[in-house]
């Protein structure tokens, strides 16, 4: 195999390398900010069910001023009972005082209800705020765990990188200036094996005076339909290291 073929092999499996790790961490943020997201709608939830808690004491307290000021018009019409002269005015209190005791009854009956619900509610949200504290620990776990991920990989890709541009400085800037202009910034093989007389980078049959041309050796050669540079697999030999 062509000793460029073999460097740009080289090359290029450092840079597929680091543009899979680049990937990795370019999708680090979305997946914390997917994480936060959920911690928000989690407290969110929480803060509705403690709203509902409020509202139901706050229903309570209402019914408890009510029924207060029921006992205190009860009192007030007992009390003028003794003032009435007419049978009828009497007859008249006598009914305002009963139908504010009914009424009384009705809101005493409503406050126990109100109570219950109190009560369960409060235990329904202490039981959602324990769950609450343990996941959203567990989901400040999950990003400080991408955290790190993600300053690793940064660590990784700089020692990659710094390998990478040592090596492509060692070889003929020509030769490394036609493998970047092909790859363009593409995430992609621009320097692919012949096999079973296909390019393997867009499967087309490619002709044989191109195999012949690889098999001469004398210049890098290209896939006609592709434009990828081209070597024989048969040739294949382990890209160089260093
Ligand atoms: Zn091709």
């Amino acid at each position: 195999m062509q000793e460029a073929v073999k460097q740009l092999l080289s090359l290029q499996e450092r840079d597929l390398e680091l543009d899979r790790l680049q990937g990795e961490l370019a999708a680090i943020p979305k997946e914390i900010a997917a994480i936060n997201k959920r911690i928000e709608a989690e407290r969110a939830a929480l803060e509705d069910s403690k709203k509902e808690l409020t509202q139901l004491q706050m229903q309570r307290k209402e019914k408890e001023v009510d029924l207060s000021a029921k006992e205190d018009a009860v009192r007030k019409h007992t009390a003028e009972l003794n003032a009435i002269k007419s049978n009828d005015a009497y007859r008249a209190m006598l009914g305002e005082i009963e139908k504010a005791k009914q009424e009384k009854s009705t809101l005493e009956d409503e406050i126990l209800q109100l109570m219950d619900k109190v009560d369960q509610s409060q235990r329904a949200w202490k039981e959602r705020e324990t769950a609450a504290k343990t996941t959203e620990t567990e989901r400040q776990r999950q990003i400080a765990d991408w955290d790190s991920k993600q300053k690793n990989l940064e660590e990784q890709i700089a020692l990659k990188q710094k390998s990478r541009d040592e090596l492509a400085a060692a070889y003929t800037p020509s030769l490394v200036e036609t493998y970047l202009r092909l790859r363009q910034g593409k995430q992609v093989a621009v320097i692919v094996p012949i096999k079973a007389e296909q390019c393997s980078g867009c499967h087309m049959k490619v002709s044989h005076n191109l195999i012949n041309e690889v098999k001469r050796g004398m210049s890098l050669m290209a896939c006609e339909h592709c434009f990828r540079l081209v070597y024989l697999e048969e040739d294949a030999e382990k890209p160089i290291t260093r």
